[in-house]
C-alpha cells in the first residue's frame, strides 16, 4: 500500500518548498520520482516546479483538465514517489488518480491551496485532505499585522476584490497577499 501526504495552506506559506524538500529527500534515497503540475499554472517555467525562494525541480506538466495523464505517465515511467504541485487547479478526477496511485503502492505528495480568495474550500483539495494519511497545513505571514496567516486576500488596484470581479483580469491589475483571519476582508 502507498501513502498520501497533503501539504496545504495559503499562498506564500512555503507549500512548494516543502514539496520540493520531500522530493529531494526521496531522490537522495534513490527513489524514482515523478513530479507534476497543471499546465494552467504558467507563472514560472513550464518544466520546473518553482517556489518563491527559487528552488526548482524538474516536473512534467499535465493539463489541469486531465489528471489521468498523470496515471498514463506513471504507467510508462514506473516511479515510487509522485509529487503533485498546485493541485487545486486539477479537476475532481485527481482524487481517483491519487487513489489509484496509492493503491499501486506509490507514495503520493500533494501540495495545494486549501482555500480560494473568498475563503472557500478550493476544488479537489478538501477531498484529498480528508482521505490523506497525513496533512500538513502551513501558514504564511499576514501582510497587514505579521501574525500567522491562513487566508488569501485578492486585491484589485489595491482594494479587496469582490466576488463578482472577473477571475482573470486582462493585463493583470490584481495581486494577492496572505492575511490572518482578523485582517482578511472577505469578498462580498
Ligand atoms: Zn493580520
Amino acid at each position: 500500500m502507498g501513502h498520501l501526504e497533503v501539504i496545504c495552506g495559503s499562498m506564500f506559506s512555503g507549500k512548494s518548498e516543502e514539496l520540493i524538500r520531500r522530493v529531494r529527500r526521496a531522490v537522495i534515497a534513490r527513489r524514482k520520482v515523478g513530479v507534476f503540475k497543471p499546465s494552467t499554472d504558467d507563472r514560472y517555467s513550464r518544466e520546473a516546479v518553482a517556489s518563491h525562494n527559487g528552488m526548482t525541480i524538474e516536473a512534467a506538466v499535465v493539463p489541469a483538465e486531465d489528471p489521468w495523464s498523470i496515471w498514463s505517465w506513471v504507467n510508462e515511467n514506473p516511479v515510487e514517489v509522485v509529487g503533485i504541485d498546485e493541485a487545486q487547479f486539477f479537476d475532481a478526477t485527481l482524487a481517483q488518480v491519487v487513489d489509484r496511485l496509492v493503491q499501486h503502492r506509490i507514495r503520493v505528495i500533494v501540495a495545494g491551496l486549501d482555500m480560494d480568495f473568498a475563503g472557500r474550500p478550493f476544488g479537489v483539495m478538501p477531498h484529498l485532505m480528508a482521505v490523506a494519511d497525513e496533512v500538513t497545513k502551513l501558514k504564511a505571514i499576514c501582510a497587514r499585522c505579521g501574525e500567522p496567516a491562513t487566508f488569501n486576500q485578492r486585491l484589485i488596484d489595491g482594494k479587496p476584490a469582490k466576488l463578482s470581479d472577473p477571475v482573470v483580469l486582462v493585463g493583470g491589475g490584481d495581486r494577492y497577499e496572505a492575511r490572518c483571519r482578523r485582517c482578511f476582508e472577505a469578498p462580498l
